[in-house]
């Protein structure tokens, strides 16, 4: 028997886009490195490169055409090099990427990933690029399209998690909703519930790996409905609690939610549950009754205001979070004035702003002239911006004084590389999601620590640890 231990085979992933495309890079990078990969942050050393990939916007497919073009010579260079195209870009342009970037070996959709490791070998055999694909929407029958986006949940790997302390669980997959600019619907499949005891079965193997925050994920969380064997039906308020009970578990999110479905059970959860975190992510989009109809949001701003106010007067302290989309075909200065003052009103602790970027496959797309110019959508984008770090400011200002538990994340942006033992600026997130950053140790990362807020911006809170003891090193 030969004593040489074969050599690993040196994997570079990238990851665009949302935590379901971070959720899933882990999950392929997990499947690779249990058949002997390795993973490298030299993209010049690879034997494999993986791009994960995203299409909710032209911008994050451009960022990928032009990595693919910047690899073209490496593996002229390097003929043995393999180079994957995974995630939401590979199912909506499938042929196409081989087209554009013919030195790409793999094209896989987001509902096919489980074949990542097979079709890397079958194309290094075959000499040839291989693809797995699902379903177009209208392809056959719901259950056949279902039935092509599989279900991608398989063992976890600690060391792509953001820390080895938090992780991803997704509870749905795909999205039903068709709002009309939106190519997710498209890409990710059919909505799917995963079943709870499946979902609170990962939680608890997470806990037992160490993990104390998990995010569960879903297009639109909020809708989770699964139903078990005994024939009981499942809601998010539900799963929450079964998931409170986990032993370890100290912090539980959920991401995104859809307005309509935030129901009193949930908002009652979440005032009940002292482990779920005060924080709701639950994009509006637009201000406008005729952009969201447009945009078939299926829930009007009074609808919308009225959440607010149901989750203001049942969680106070919850922080909410808003998603909005500038420059939507035929959004006038009016419309868009309406976004300005939903900003105002909704007091979000921030909201992600997007140019609407046209998505060809959508309804937006063939119904609509993307008609608003771009000097126009950037200023839109600019102002709803600057109105909502204003805002963000104030509502920050007032944390001032209060003591705050945060999870420590590790060493802020501003003081990456702080020596083990050493004391620096660390930054962590309290239960409402807000970013706090503090003179800490190294030691602390992955606790809970009482803050105590002293300073503010838009986007960080800057705090002092509460007891000096946990920041001074041991003797
Ligand atoms: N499912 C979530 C929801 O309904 O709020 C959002 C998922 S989407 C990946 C994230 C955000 O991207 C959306 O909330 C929307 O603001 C933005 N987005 C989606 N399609 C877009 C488009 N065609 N142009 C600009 N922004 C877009
Ligand atoms: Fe896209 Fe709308 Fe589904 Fe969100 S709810 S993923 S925006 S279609």
């Amino acid at each position: 028997m030969s004593d040489v231990t074969p050599k690993r085979k040196k994997l570079y992933i990238e990851t665009v886009g949302c935590q379901m495309n971070l959720l899933d890079s882990e999950l392929v990078v997990g499947k690779l490195r249990n058949e002997g990969y390795e993973l490298t942050d030299d993209i010049g050393k690879a034997d494999t490169i993986l791009y994960n990939t995203c299409s909710v916007r032209q911008h994050a497919e451009d960022k990928i055409y032009s990595a693919l073009g910047r690899i073209k010579q490496l593996k002229q260079l390097k003929p043995e090099l393999t180079i994957g195209v995974l995630g939401c870009m590979a199912q909506k342009d499938q042929k196409q990427i081989l087209k554009r970037a013919p030195h790409v070996d793999i094209v896989v959709g987001p509902g096919q990933l489980a074949r990542v490791p097979e079709l890397l070998v079958l194309a290094k055999e075959q000499a040839t690029p291989q693809m797995a694909v699902s379903l177009p929407r209208t392809a056959g029958s719901n259950e056949t399209v279902t039935a092509s986006f599989a279900e991608y949940d398989p063992i976890r790997e600690p060391a792509m998690r953001p820390t080895p302390f938090q992780a991803f669980v997704r509870i749905m997959m795909g999205c039903d909703k068709f709002c009309t600019y939106c190519i997710v619907p498209s890409v990710r499949g059919p909505e799917q519930s995963r079943p709870a005891a499946v979902i609170v079965d990962e939680a608890r193997a997470l806990a037992d790996q160490g993990v104390k925050e998990i995010t569960l994920l879903g297009q639109t969380v909020n809708s989770y409905r699964s139903v078990d064997a005994s024939g009981r039906t499942f809601r998010l308020s539900d799963l929450l609690e079964r998931l409170h009970e986990i032993e370890g578990l100290q912090r539980i999110k959920f991401i995104t939610n859809f307005p309509n479905d935030m129901t009193d059970d949930l908002l009652q959860a979440v005032r009940d549950l002292p482990r779920v975190s005060r924080y709701l992510h639950v994009p509006a989009q637009s201000g406008c009754d005729e952009v969201l109809k447009r945009m078939k949001r299926t829930y009007s701003v009074a609808l919308y205001d009225d959440m607010l106010d149901r989750i203001r007067a049942t969680v106070p302290d919850a922080a909410v979070s808003s998603d909005f989309i500038v420059g939507f075909p035929g959004e006038s200065e009016a419309s868009f004035e309406k976004s300005m003052r939903l900003v105002e009103r909704g007091r979000f602790k921030n909201s992600y702003i997007f140019k609407y970027s046209p998505r060809q496959g959508t309804k937006a797309d063939t119904l609509f002239i993307d008609d608003i110019p771009e000097e126009v959508k950037k200023r839109r984008n600019n102002d709803l911006l600057v109105l909502q770090t204003a805002i963000s400011q104030e509502d920050n200002r007032r944390l001032i004084g209060q003591n705050l538990e945060v999870l420590v994340e590790g060493p802020s942006k501003s003081s990456k590389g702080v020596a083990v033992d050493e004391i620096g600026q660390f930054s962590g997130r309290s239960s409402c999601d807000r970013i706090v950053v503090f003179e800490g140790h190294e030691r602390l990362v992955g606790q809970f620590v009482p803050v105590t807020i002293e300073d503010a911006s838009g986007v960080t809170l800057f705090g002092r640890v509460v007891t000096m003891d946990l920041v001074a090193p041991r003797a």
